[in-house]
């Protein structure tokens, strides 16, 4: 059984919380995308922990976690990470932790070309974590990347590492940077940080393979949602790689493998990280209040999140690109006080009500229709059964229901594990 836990909107919809309740059922957690720009944020009985590049399922010790080769590996900053889990008693080794040979490592070049191309864009700039997220991308398609397999074999790395500096150094030189980055410099970076996790590094495609023939319980987690997706979100507001579940398979070293199911995590509001268009967006003291209440702030960045209502237009597409089964609702909680919930259910633009998610510059344009429902202004976290909900909490997950057109499964009502409604 193949198992999709992907986010239906900007990300930072709760996937880590969500992955962590429904990973108990699982035997192995797959990340399949993405490196350490962003964060899934999980609390359990040993405390809060912020995961960047580890899988969720890392925090429960009778599971395998597997980092695909679609993703890209700051070796440094997982070196750091794993650390940080051992201090707080989580065990990691070869045996519940799998790297892909093909994963692609990020250099602490990758970071300084993220870095140096966001201040030179100033005003323009995208975003960007700054993490070298996009470079080692870019880098990895212009096939001019390092990738974890080469750890094994110090000759070949030396010689690929050779090769790629030429060219990144040349690049560099553009910004006016130095040719700091030497074969020597990055290979004592990889021998101090990388080099420990030889033994972790493997085909996991074939791992991943034996184990489904074997009827192992597999669930691929996705960092960001499908607004962020290099092709089908708000691009160039995106990620640097596909978080659709469609590309769950590939990232994760099995293309020969098809996936059972997709739960689609939705926020009953809206967040965004960063710069672009954010159609649902909410200012002054609407969005402070929102914004306090949620505890938007981002997990790897600390940036305020901007706000806005539940997006009905952005949502649905994200249900259909992400191919999404089930819906699991997150932080309906956070509602909880607010006189009135504001939903988007259209954008307007050029006077047309538009209802399909627009690409590009007509998004920039797009306007938002609103509409209000009223709050239910009553605690909602203790609630486990549905009919336990207020009324009107009710009337609002159907009416989300019926608008994005998938089952809401799941209902979360808090960020601890049992604070959950299964309808
Ligand atoms: P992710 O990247 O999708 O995992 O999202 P975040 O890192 O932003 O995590 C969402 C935050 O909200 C975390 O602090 C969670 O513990 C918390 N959270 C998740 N679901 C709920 C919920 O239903 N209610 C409340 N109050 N908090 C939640």
């Amino acid at each position: 059984m193949l198992t999709a836990i992907v986010g239906i909107n900007w990300g930072d919809e709760g996937k880590g919380r969500m992955v962590d309740l429904l990973s108990e059922e699982q035997d192995i957690i797959v990340r399949y995308q993405g490196g350490n720009n962003a964060g899934h944020t999980v609390i359990n009985e040993r405390g809060k922990f912020v995961l960047n590049l580890l899988p969720s399922g890392i925090l429960r010790p009778d599971k395998v976690n597997v980092m695909g080769n679609g993703m890209v590996v700051d070796v440094e900053h997982l070196a750091k990470e794993t650390a940080r889990l051992r201090e707080a008693g989580v065990a990691i080794s070869p045996d519940n932790l799998k790297i892909s040979d093909r994963a692609v490592i990020c250099f602490p070049y990758n970071v300084k070309q993220d870095c140096l191309e966001e201040d030179r864009l100033g005003d323009k700039r995208f975003g960007s974590t700054r993490r070298g997220i996009a470079p080692i991308y870019a880098d990895k398609y212009m096939k001019k990347a390092v990738r974890m397999g080469d750890l094994l074999q110090p000759e070949y790395l030396r010689a690929r590492l050779e090769t790629v500096l030429d060219w990144k150094n040349l690049c560099l030189s553009a910004y006016g940077a130095g040719n700091e980055y030497t074969v020597e410099s990055m290979l004592e970076w990889l021998e101090k940080y990388g080099a420990q996790f030889k033994p972790y590094v493997c085909d996991t495609g074939a791992y991943l393979t034996e184990a489904a023939e074997q009827g192992k319980r597999i669930m691929f987690e996705a960092q960001l949602g499908a607004l962020r997706d290099i092709d089908f979100g708000i691009y160039p507001y995106t990620s640097s790689s596909n978080t659709v579940s469609a590309y769950a398979p590939v990232g994760a070293g099995v293309p020969n493998l098809k996936i059972d199911k997709t739960v689609g995590i939705m926020k009953a509001y809206s967040t965004c990280v960063g710069e672009g268009p954010f159609t649902a967006e909410m200012f002054g003291q609407e969005a402070h209040e929102l914004r306090e209440a949620g505890g938007e702030y981002g997990a790897a960045t600390g940036r305020p999140r901007r706000v806005g209502g539940f997006d009905v237009v952005a949502s649905k597409y994200g249900c259909r690109v992400q191919a999404a089964d089930e819906i699991a609702l997150t932080k309906l909680d956070i509602l909880d006080g607010l006189d009135e919930i504001t939903v988007v259910d259209s954008y307007e633009i050029d006077g047309e009500t538009v209802t399909e998610f627009p690409m590009g510059e007509r998004l920039n344009r797009a306007k938002p229709h609103v509409v209000k429902f009223k709050g239910w202004k009553k605690s909602t976290c203790a609630c486990r059964k549905f009919e336990e909900l207020p009324a009107e909490a009710q009337a609002y997950v159907e009416y989300i229901e019926k608008a994005v057109g998938v089952y809401v499964k799941y209902v979360s009502v808090g960020a601890e594990r049992e604070s959950i409604i299964v309808r």
